[in-house]
């Protein structure tokens, strides 16, 4: 497994870095981004935490990438924010999609997609069409979650990712040890969001193709 979006007691998750870096080992992942929540109160502390918990790669079989997940920033500040997270250092900036379980702004995904600095547009809920567009041209991915509420929209995303070619990805939205997955769960994951067993293969090696890129 690979999953590049996960929160730890940095944010709104339960576990400390060494102690999700140690659970996803026992899962069996290959690789892990820290993506707390951020905004522009806590983006140096987020991103230099997640350079430390690289000692981890050391010990073990795994890749930790430092990474943030920009929450609720309003949309105009979003691509001079994940730029500024790049320079920091970031290996990964998530973006906090238009779910339609929370008041995420609207003009999120938008601008998310058109940002040479962003990486993956986390669940973004009812995406149009053009922004799927957009995504696809600039190289940003879009996920397909295994977190209840966000999970809703999976099987829209997965439809005009597929029909418009841009690329999905499967995460967790890791916040507690419970929701670390196996391939098999994710590859259950794919599936119920309509893609055939061979794409949804592709989604999830669309995460090893998205490091190989971007550390
Ligand atoms: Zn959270
Ligand atoms: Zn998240």
């Amino acid at each position: 497994m690979i999953d590049l979006h996960t929160h730890t007691i940095f944010s709104d998750g339960e576990l400390i870095p060494s102690e999700l870096v140690r659970r996803a080992v026992i899962h069996g992942y290959k690789a892990i981004a820290l993506t707390d929540h951020a905004d522009y109160t806590n983006l140096e502390q987020l991103i230099e935490a997640g350079q430390k918990a690289k000692y981890l790669e050391n010990e073990w079989d795994i890749r930790v990438l430092a990474g943030v997940e920009l929450t609720h920033v309003p949309p105009r500040k979003i691509a001079p924010l994940a730029k500024k997270a790049k320079e920091l250092g970031a290996d990964i900036v998530v973006v906090h999609g238009e779910t339609i379980s929370e008041p995420v702004a609207p003009g999120t995904n938008s601008e998310s997609v058109a940002c040479e600095y962003v990486d993956i547009l986390a669940h973004p809920g009812l995406i149009s069409e053009e922004d799927v567009e957009k995504a696809k041209d600039n190289n940003v991915c879009l996920e397909i979650t295994a977190r209840n509420g966000h999970n809703r929209t999976n099987g829209h995303v997965a439809r005009l990712a597929l029909e418009i070619g841009a690329t999905i990805l499967v995460n967790t939205d890791t916040h507690a040890p419970e929701d670390l997955i196996t391939d098999e769960t994710a590859m259950k994951i794919a599936m119920g969001a309509g893609l055939t067993e061979v794409r949804a293969r592709e989604a999830l090696k669309a995460s090893a193709k998205k490091i190989a890129e971007i550390v």
